[in-house]
């Protein structure tokens, strides 16, 4: 029987990932690392998956910093291949884990399938960045979301016959949890908002996080955007301003992070989002919202090119959400196509990820790619 270890620790793999699970079927292994061991960011997540095992495979690794974290799972994931060895190791995006299993893999031998591969910041400083190139060198498959994505990859010399572009399983994963009008106004209910004009935003990467300058910053100019805004406070986040004494101003409200179904319903209903997160830049090409990304930098232009998104430091906020929310913008937005795929990604990956199993016994997928790169 095949069996693919699809790996993942954190709760963007698991939202992006579920979708490939299902594709494969009973081939897939899922395989939780617990590199997020706060349960509000991973449990409801592994439940949506269909992943009934919320057991981290490699306790303890949560706590650890970034190099014990990476050394820490490649040891701990070469025994488990060892002792139970997979056919193929699917990995997504760029976290410790996705780097680590990827390395654990293909120092086995195992083929590696990266999905969201050929995304580049071209910013060292962001950790993310440094594992997209760990695991792009190591991976056998690499699964690009986009044509730009694709072309990083070819520029950097993989081979061609070994990049894809499949589009990104988030397309699939939003669409599938898109809630109903009555939902959306349930949970807005439920987080007591007070009114249907709001701003929904998320803040939790390390240059905003762990600078308690700039995030006293992003907070003073969000209460500043003249509507009532909502804060799914990450537990990274929460600690700086605890640790801090950071002021939330009263404009803000701070609830507890969402299920994927409750942020989507809250993201459908906003005004507008402001994030500094990753995959919310990917979510909002697929429910046509305008969003502030509040970074120095960005790996994912696509979503900014087709005007879903402006790219602001904390002191640009206002002026960036005053352009994104010019009313022929917003009806234009409607209709914009994401850019990130069509929601077939995942059979794509699945597809794939078989035909590097065993090649001669696969028929070629590439009639259902979007374009062979
Ligand atoms: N998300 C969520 N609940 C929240 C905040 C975010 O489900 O309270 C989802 C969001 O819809 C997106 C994903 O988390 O799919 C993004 O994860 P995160 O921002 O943690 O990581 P990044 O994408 O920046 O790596």
């Amino acid at each position: 029987m095949t069996s693919v270890a699809v790996v993942f620790g954190t709760r963007p793999e698991i939202i992006k990932l579920g979708p490939v699970i299902a594709a494969l079927g009973p081939a897939a292994r899922p395989v939780f690392t617990g590199q997020h061991y706060d349960a509000a960011l991973i449990a409801t997540f592994l439940e949506v998956a269909g992943v009934p095992d919320l057991t981290p495979a490699l306790p303890g690794i949560g706590g650890a910093g970034r190099a014990g974290q990476v050394a820490l799972m490649i040891t701990g994931l070469t025994a488990l291949w060892q002792e139970s060895r997979p056919d193929a190791v699917i990995v997504q995006g760029d976290t410790n884990t996705a780097n680590a299993a990827a390395q654990a893999a293909h120092y086995l031998g195992i083929p590696v399938v990266h999905v969201e591969a050929g995304l580049r910041s071209f910013d060292r400083n962001m950790p993310e960045e440094i594992n997209r190139l760990v695991i792009s060198a190591v991976a056998d498959v690499h699964c690009a979301a986009t044509e730009e994505n694709a072309a990083f990859l070819l520029a950097a010399g993989t081979p061609s016959e070994a990049v894809h572009i499949t589009g990104n399983p988030i397309v699939e994963a939003t669409r599938a949890m898109l809630p109903t009008e009555l939902e959306r106004r349930r949970v807005l209910a439920e987080t007591g908002v007070g009114s249907a004009d709001f701003v929904l935003a998320t803040i939790h990467r390390p240059e905003n996080a762990d600078d308690p300058a700039r995030l006293a910053l992003i907070l003073s100019q969000l209460a500043r955007l003249g509507r009532p805004v909502l804060l799914p406070l990450h537990p990274r986040t929460r600690q700086t301003i605890s640790r801090y004494d950071v002021q939330v101003p009263s404009r803000i409200t701070v609830i507890d992070p969402l299920d994927h179904g409750r942020f989507l319903a809250l993201a459908c209903s906003a005004t507008l989002i402001v994030s500094d997160s990753g995959g919310v830049q990917e979510e909002v090409t697929v429910i046509g919202k305008p969003l502030v990304v509040v970074r120095n930098s960005t790996e994912r232009p696509e979503a900014m090119r087709a005007g879903f998104a402006l790219l602001a430091q904390p002191s640009e906020i206002l002026e960036a959400a005053h352009r994104l929310l010019d009313p022929a913008h917003l009806t234009r937005l409607a209709t914009t196509p994401s850019p990130f795929g069509d929601g077939h990604a995942a059979t794509r990956i699945a597809e794939l990820t078989l035909a590097a199993i065993s090649p001669s016994a696969q028929e070629p997928p590439a009639p259902a790619l979007l374009r062979a790169a």
